[in-house]
């Protein structure tokens, strides 16, 4: 695995040490700084004496609270708070989706949704503003990768940061009446969830000493849970074999964790409102997140999907690919090929868009054909039903000749790519025969 190499996209660092913040206006947030720090030391100390003296029978429901807890309050932010709200993933919410995922949030313990979206709202637009000095979990403020990792990780929740207009308007932006509300009501409702159910829980299986088990199996689900969402800001943006374009952000293929959403954290930056976190088979291996959301849509929760295009793919791989090989060609071999590589680039792009329209004309047709049938057969009834029969005759035979068009599109695509890739093995033979 490669450490993190500084390109365009990563800025110099603006601190040397974590106390040089206050200058730039930070300050302790002494509630949830303490909260913070106070909870992880009780589940780290007491956890174990808990199961020790765990009333008999009990720590099989602790365990398991535990596991659930942290599943329920990491899939919400994976699914919910990040690709649904933050990122608008999809097109259309459905209310009862909004009910559910908001509840089911208040396990994660990350801030309410509103809150969280807004912060990372912002996380992604110093891609484009390059305002890196307003990212709420930057990876590369300091000029050493501990501090980097710290501030990423966790550090940056114990502060109070500095006002600025940006995060107020991304705030206000998420205004579903449904996540204003669990803003307003965050506090009681986390205590509720996150204290009050379990201990009661607790109290009814095995009494106080129950409760008090339960209450520890509860915190340790919802660090594990913050540990999980943690892991995508500090780990993916300074560890991975592949650096995307836009960001310090790394696909590393292994950190499985965040369910899915550690693996293709480069991806993701490149094009945040993909409602999968990864392009190609890896995407499809990897990320448990985009079956949820798949089955979201099988059961009419969320309706379209936002995906990027096999044009976009290929272009934000194809760049990738020449900034890699341009920095590791020698300039003699480099200006050699460059022409022919931009040359295939550009053939690889054009034949992906030809497959993006065959693919939009598909879409266009399935609905016609469906829109037709449902016609011809209110026009059977009233028996008129002679123009509605041709008119679906007529687009079933573009649907045949559309099939062999595709194939051909996509075998066109699959060539080009393969072109394109070929070009750039035979650029690095040609570099190694120099050296
Ligand atoms: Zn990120
Ligand atoms: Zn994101």
């Amino acid at each position: 695995m490669s450490s993190s190499h500084p390109t365009a996209a990563t800025p110099k660092p603006l601190y040397r040490r974590f106390s040089d913040i206050f200058e730039a206006g930070f300050s302790v947030d002494w509630g949830i700084g303490s909260f913070l720090v106070i909870s992880h030391v009780l589940v780290l100390l007491l956890t174990p004496i808990a199961y020790i003296f765990a009333p008999a029978g009990l720590w099989q429901v602790m365990l398991a609270w535990t596991l659930i807890h942290a599943f329920i309050g990491a899939l919400s932010t994976t699914v919910y708070s990040h690709r649904l709200i933050a990122h608008g993933a999809a097109k259309d919410v459905r209310l009862p989706t909004h009910i559910i995922f908001l509840a089911l949030q208040l396990f994660a313990v990350q801030g309410s949704v509103r809150r969280w979206s807004a912060q990372h709202v912002i996380h992604h637009s110093v891609d484009k503003t390059g305002q890196h000095h307003l990212d709420p979990y930057s990876a590369t403020w300091f000029s050493t990768s501990w501090r980097n990792f710290l501030w990423s990780h966790m550090l940056t929740y114990l502060f109070n940061h500095p006002f600025s207009r940006e995060f107020d308007a991304a705030l206000k932006a998420k205004a579903h009446p449904a996540i204003v509300w669990q803003d307003k009501h965050y506090l009681p409702l986390i205590i509720v969830a996150n204290f009050v159910l379990p201990i009661g829980l607790g109290i009814v299986l095995a009494g106080w000493l129950g409760g008090f088990c339960m209450l520890l199996a509860g915190s340790a689900g919802f660090v594990l849970a913050q540990h999980n969402t943690w892991t995508v800001n500090s780990v993916t943006h300074m560890w991975g074999f592949k650096k995307g374009l836009m960001s310090s952000a790394q696909n590393n293929y292994v950190w499985l964790g965040p369910l899915g959403e550690g693996n293709h954290h480069a991806d993701h930056h490149d094009y945040p409102r993909d409602f999968r976190n990864g392009f190609g088979w890896s995407g499809w291996v990897l990320d448990p997140t985009r079956y949820a959301i798949l089955a979201l849509r099988g059961l009419g929760l969320v309706q379209g999907l936002n995906r990027a295009s096999r044009w976009q793919e290929a272009q934000i791989i194809a760049r990738r690919k020449v900034r890699d090989t341009k920095a590791k060609s020698r300039s003699v071999i480099w200006q050699q090929w460059e022409d022919k590589l931009a040359t295939l680039g550009d053939e690889w792009l054009a034949a992906a868009k030809a497959w993006d329209q065959f693919k939009l004309e598909k879409t266009r047709l399935t609905h016609q054909i469906r829109q037709a049938g449902a016609d011809s057969m209110a026009a059977a009834r009233q028996r008129m039903d002679v123009t509605q029969e041709e008119l679906m005759r007529d687009l079933r035979a573009r649907r045949e000749d559309l099939r062999a068009e595709m194939q051909q599109a996509r075998q066109r695509l699959k060539a080009r790519r393969e072109e394109f890739f070929t070009a750039l093995g035979e650029l690095k033979q040609a570099n190694m025969a120099v050296a």
